[in-house]
């Protein structure tokens, strides 16, 4: 088979290594990938969302699956482009990813279909929803509607932050469109984990579940990031609760989505915070959460690619994953200053001698060459995974590798899977 994997960070990273160990596979592509990515696979100069350029490439190299990661090529419609000319692709149509790029249409249809999901109010008009965060109180959620890089959404200690955050969304529309609406929502506490399903529309199939880290800092201070590492399994995360979120979100939520005819395909993301009441959702994604990804893949014994493969095709229905029993660590390492302003270009150096460590893979996200060296060239730069036998060990492996890799200004957590120790 020949795979294209459409991305080019950290989870495209941990996919296209995966999937070029398949036996199936004879070659790996990837729309644009890195540095780290043009070992396993062929790089090749098309951006993500360039949905011509891509169907082009696809034709012409006879391309049997495609697996798209990020989620602007599938709300743009990347799915719709190459599906119904009878090319595979791996990941939702547009109609389907509505799930991540409009919380109003995730809530509405959570709310219709008992859904287990915190209490909201949506709001077009500011006056309106400033109104309402008067008389709701705090702590309160605040949530722009549509796509906004992952920084969409407010958690409000007080009353003041909250009309400050409507204020940013409707009236200053830092995040443009995407801000039309809000959700105002009622503020869950609990144990957070991000529980990912594949699913071909009917059948599915839950992984094992992870748990990001997204702020900047040790101890979950400072602002949210993409994300600063992740781990698998969590211990808090039970069989039992695990198969109490397949029955209550992802089965109603798979049907509820083929019968409002959109039919949802690929990888299906629940972030859930684990309260007093049960499991709630946070957000649906309709892809691979990234750090969530890179752990995840190496714990995963089995082939990929006939997963993939069956849920492009409707048929999961017989798939399973093998899992190690073993934990998973991804360290990220970011530039300095992210979230904020960063410099890009800082030469990458102890690349080789990390990823001699046994049980480690260094996956690239933010990464370029330049004048034949690794260099930095976004925020987020790598994701440094290890397993080990427990959390501590996959954690002391992973730390070991990181203190390995060197560029100026690198940033990092000390204190990624601290949840579960
Ligand atoms: P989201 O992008 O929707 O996952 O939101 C980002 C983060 O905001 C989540 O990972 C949670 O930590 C937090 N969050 C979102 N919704 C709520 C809520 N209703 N209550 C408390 N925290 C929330």
């Amino acid at each position: 088979m020949r795979v294209l994997v459409v991305g080019g960070g950290g989870r495209e990273h941990a996919l296209v290594w995966k999937i070029a160990q398949s036996p199936l596979v004879k070659k790996v592509y990837c729309a644009p990938g890195n540095p780290g990515i043009a070992r396993q696979a062929e790089c090749v100069p098309l951006r993500a969302d360039d949905l011509v350029g891509i169907l082009q490439f696809v034709r012409e190299k006879a391309i049997d699956l495609t697996v798209v990661g990020p989620e602007d090529p599938l709300s743009m419609g990347i799915t719709d482009e190459l599906a119904p000319k009878g090319l595979k692709v791996f990941g939702p149509t547009r109609a389907a990813a509505e799930l991540e790029s409009s919380k109003v249409f995730a809530k509405r249809l959570m709310h219709k279909h008992s859904i287990p999901t915190a209490a909201f109010h949506i709001f077009e008009d500011a006056h309106d929803a400033h109104a309402h965060v008067d008389r709701a109180g705090a702590p309160i959620v605040v949530k722009a509607d549509g796509l906004a890089k992952g920084k969409g959404v407010i958690v409000c200690g007080t009353i003041a932050e909250a009309h400050e955050a409507v204020r940013q969304i409707m009236e200053q529309r830092i995040f443009g469109k995407a801000g039309d609406r809000v959700i105002i929502e009622e503020c869950l506490r609990g144990e957070e984990a991000s529980i990912l399903a594949v699913t071909d529309g009917r059948a599915i199939l839950a992984m094992e579940p992870a748990q990001d880290h997204k702020r900047i800092f040790d101890g979950d201070k400072g602002p949210n990031t993409g994300g600063m590492g992740a781990y698998s399994p969590v211990p808090r995360i039970t069989p039992a609760l695990r198969d109490e979120v397949e029955r209550k979100v992802f089965v109603p939520t798979v049907h509820a989505m083929r019968r409002e005819n959109r039919r949802y395909q690929g990888v299906l993301y629940a972030g859930i915070m684990v309260t007093g009441a049960g499991p709630q959702v946070l957000e649906f994604n309709v892809r691979w959460g990234d750090p969530e990804a890179q752990p995840l893949v190496m714990r995963m014994k089995s082939d990929l690619v006939p997963v993939l493969l069956a849920a492009a095709e409707g048929s999961l229905n017989d798939a399973r994953i093998e899992w190690d029993p073993r934990s998973a660590i991804c360290v990220v390492m970011a530039s300095g200053g992210y979230p904020g302003d960063y410099v890009q270009g800082k030469p990458i150096e102890g690349l080789n001698e990390a990823a001699k460590l046994k049980d480690v893979v260094v996956f690239h996200a933010g990464t370029a060459m330049s004048g034949g060296r690794v260099v930095t060239s976004g925020g987020r730069v790598l994701g440094v995974t290890a397993l080990g036998k427990t959390i501590a060990e996959a954690r002391e492996r992973a730390y070991a590798a990181v203190d390995k890799v060197r560029f100026d200004g690198a940033q990092f957590r000390r204190d990624i899977g601290h949840h579960a120790l």
